[in-house]
């Protein structure tokens, strides 16, 4: 099931940055009086109650001398694109403004929720002044302030109660969907092509279309593939010929409809601190991972050129030590061919369910070769381990005592687990559930 994605709109000033890091739980981005202040992060991962879901701020899209109209008018257009739900913010204390209209007029357009929040209110007297906000149109304003942290719960449930319909366009569940990202040029268009012209795959005339993504399906060795491809959404306006810093927005959406998630360096060019992001950002999703080097034609291939950019990868990109390395290239086809098993194997990781007793006593062995650690005398205990869930496969640990599991053994176990069951390509989870 793929998160929700929500973004904050409002013109400058409103707080959708004060109210991006309440959410977030995290002081991530700056937060000035000067309105468009440079924010160091446009999205992130946000949770309420049990759901999880993606954060846009829209504030966070700058578009250098632009003036403020054509600005505003580009960030609504990112959350009606990119999001699932739109969380329009207007100020309390300043009423209803022409450019608080203006949004509202480009959000009516799209057919996406919106949830109006009017902020600032910071005491429960100011609650009498959300009424006139009624006229926007649309539907219930919910009173908060940002800087205090009241209301958001009220409006949050607002918001998810808006994800189950969304959650019902979950993906067919024998067909693997994969997506390709990476920064702009490592030659993803390249290899969606390459792929689709091996697999022979007839693509109907896609020009013109206003679609998100487009959605290929394609049959090898009696699997279903569809391949999520982004690129189509690059000519969209002036944000997505922004280059860097949006590549990352683009693919968001892919990635959540994913199951596994290419992620594409340049053995031409080498590997960047933007690639080190957008990896992060496939590892964070929980999606299996598969990273491939792309123009391998361009490197005088042979096993110690390979080696040796595997040792890159590996110190880049440490969290990704689960993911398979392809190396091919799009423009010859050279060792294609090895890419789309590698996809089948990581969706099969991603899914794997593992026998329970089995399990128990791979953890078991674990522990007598490696004894579980102590902690003011007193020593973790663990009773019994089992499988709760699958995409990807998360373990709950059930111990004396969840604080005496430190990382380090956690992470032994999480190699004991690898060792024993293989899943390769594929993130995984470990808690620890206190058992009394
Ligand atoms: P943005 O431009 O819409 O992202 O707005 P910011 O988050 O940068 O906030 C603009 C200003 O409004 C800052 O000075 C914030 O401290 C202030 N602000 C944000 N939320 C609240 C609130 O709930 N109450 C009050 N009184 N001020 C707020
Ligand atoms: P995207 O922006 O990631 O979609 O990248 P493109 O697919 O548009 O490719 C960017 C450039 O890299 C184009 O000029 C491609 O011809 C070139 N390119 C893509 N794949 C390869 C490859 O495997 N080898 C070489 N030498 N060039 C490639």
């Amino acid at each position: 099931m793929r998160k929700s994605i929500v973004a904050i709109v409002g013109r400058p000033n409103v707080g959708k940055s004060t109210i991006f890091n309440r959410l977030v739980g995290e002081r991530i981005s700056i937060v000035e009086d000067t309105p468009g202040v440079t924010r160091d992060r446009i999205y992130a991962q946000a949770e309420w109650l049990t759901t999880q879901f993606n954060l846009i701020d829209t504030g966070g899209i700058e578009l250098g001398d632009e003036p403020l109209l054509v600005q505003m008018r580009e960030q609504a257009d990112v959350a009606i694109n990119e999001a699932d739900v739109i969380i329009f913010i207007v100020n309390g204390r300043e009423g209803i403004t022409a450019a608080d209209e203006e949004v509202a007029k480009i959000l009516y357009k799209s057919n996406k929720p919106v949830v109006l929040a009017v902020n600032k209110v910071d005491n429960p007297e100011m609650r009498e002044e959300i009424y006139e906000f009624y006229s926007l149109g649309f539907g219930e304003p919910f009173p908060i302030s940002g800087t205090h942290g009241l209301g958001l719960g009220d409006m949050l449930d607002k918001v998810v109660s808006y994800f189950e319909t969304l959650n019902d366009q979950i993906n067919d569940n024998d067909t693997i969907y994969f997506s390709l990202i990476g920064r702009p040029n490592v030659g993803k268009s390249s290899l969606v092509n390459a792929i689709l012209q091996q697999e022979r795959v007839i693509v109907s005339d896609i020009a013109g279309t206003t679609r998100d993504a487009i959605d290929t399906p394609f049959k090898k060795d009696q699997q279903d593939y569809v391949i999520i491809d982004t690129a189509g959404m690059r000519k969209r306006g002036k944000i997505y010929e922004a280059t860097e810093r949006y590549s990352i927005l683009r693919a968001l959406k892919a990635i959540e409809r994913s199951d596994v998630v290419l992620t594409l360096v340049d053995a031409e060019s080498g590997i960047i601190e933007q690639d080190k992001k957008i990896a992060g950002y496939a590892h964070e999703a929980g999606k299996a991972v598969i990273i491939v080097v792309n123009k391998w034609d361009t490197i005088a291939s042979d096993e110690k050129a390979m080696k040796s950019f595997e040792e890159k990868i590996r110190a880049h990109f440490p969290f990704l030590e689960y993911a398979n390395i392809v190396f091919l290239s799009a423009l010859t086809k050279k060792r294609l061919h090895t890419l789309i098993p590698q996809v089948r194997l990581a969706s099969e990781n991603h899914t794997k369910r593992v026998e329970t007793n089995i399990l128990n006593d791979v953890i078991m062995d674990a522990v007598a070769m490696n004894p579980t650690p102590t902690r003011h005398g007193k020593r973790l205990k663990i009773l019994y381990t089992t499988q709760v869930a699958v995409q990807p496969p998360t373990f709950v640990v059930f111990v004396n005592d969840p604080e005496l599991l430190h990382f380090s053994y956690e992470r032994f176990l999480e190699n004991r687990i690898r060792d024993a069951f293989g899943f390769e390509g594929t993130p995984i989870k470990i808690y620890a559930r206190r058992r009394s």
